[in-house]
């Protein structure tokens, strides 16, 4: 489906980005697995998705860094000379109530979330509108779009997302450029790791479908808006969630 593309994958050692980036290579694309910190990890993932038979190259940087963000998408249009596929992913929580969240809580998670990926989506424009040709998939949430108590950085960020990726489809609609974004739920990775047990079971029970989902769940959407069976799609939010958001 995806024979011979490339795709970046940003944040994709661990959860969702890893699930990501391990479906677009087995859909036969050639995977730039960009990680911040777990270069060990990382390797893994390479000698893992390599024995696929797809090209694989690791660029370590923080994408909230603007030239961290830019040095990411030249490596990858050195590597393989074009870039097809960007996926928005890597994102942090920060969590708690207004009163008490620090200034500095605030301005990291919207870094990262929000500024990353305007740094990645900026760079990799100018190649995508050269080859005429290019499908940006931004990771929101469904946080983004119903906000919850105790993390209004994080739902501004995936707030923020929305309103770009909407923006973005409109200028880039016509340099033949989709750019979409995808709203996940409760999806079980080390980021809903740390909330409790009874919370879980609550979120479950609320969910239509009655269970958390799964990496997994979220990557195959996104192949799907990678892929040429998307092309007629742009600025749209489409929720991974069970149901829990209706
Ligand atoms: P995760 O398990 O915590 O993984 C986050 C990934 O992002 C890690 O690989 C992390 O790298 C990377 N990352 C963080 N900051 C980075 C930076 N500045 N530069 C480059 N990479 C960075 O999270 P996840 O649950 O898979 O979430 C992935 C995305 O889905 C996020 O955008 C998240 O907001 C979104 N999402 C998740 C859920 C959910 O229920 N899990 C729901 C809705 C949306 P390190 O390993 O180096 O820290």
């Amino acid at each position: 489906m995806l024979a011979g593309q490339c795709a970046i994958v940003t944040g994709a050692t661990r959860g969702i980005g890893r699930a990501i980036a391990t479906k677009l290579a087995t859909s036969g694309a050639n995977v730039v697995v960009n990680y911040r910190s777990n270069t060990e990890e990382a390797e893994k993932l390479k000698t893992e998705l390599e024995a696929l038979g797809v090209k694989i190259l690791l660029v370590q940087g923080d994408i909230s860094k603007d030239e961290e963000a830019k040095k990411l998408i030249l490596a990858a249009k050195d590597a393989f000379g074009k870039i097809d596929i960007l996926v928005n992913n890597a994102g942090i929580t920060k969590d708690g109530l207004i009163m008490r969240m620090k200034e500095e809580d605030f301005d990291k998670v919207i870094e990262v979330n929000l500024k990353g990926t305007f740094n990645c989506s900026k760079h990799v424009t100018s190649v995508m509108i050269k080859q005429k040709y290019g499908k940006i998939i931004n990771i929101s949430s469904v946080v983004g779009i119903v906000g919850n108590a105790g993390q209004v950085n994080y739902s501004a960020s995936k707030a923020g997302i929305i309103g770009m990726t909407k923006s973005l489809a409109k200028e880039l609609g016509s340099r033949g450029i989709n750019v979409n974004a995808v709203a996940p739920g409760y999806i079980v990775t080390d980021m809903t790791e740390e909330l409790s047990e009874k919370i879980k079971e609550e979120t479950k029970n609320s969910i239509p479908l009655k269970r958390l989902g799964e990496p997994e769940d979220v990557a195959e959407l996104v192949a799907f808006l990678a892929s040429k069976s998307s092309d007629y799609i742009t600025g749209q939010v489409i929720n991974v969630d069970g149901g829990m958001v209706i």
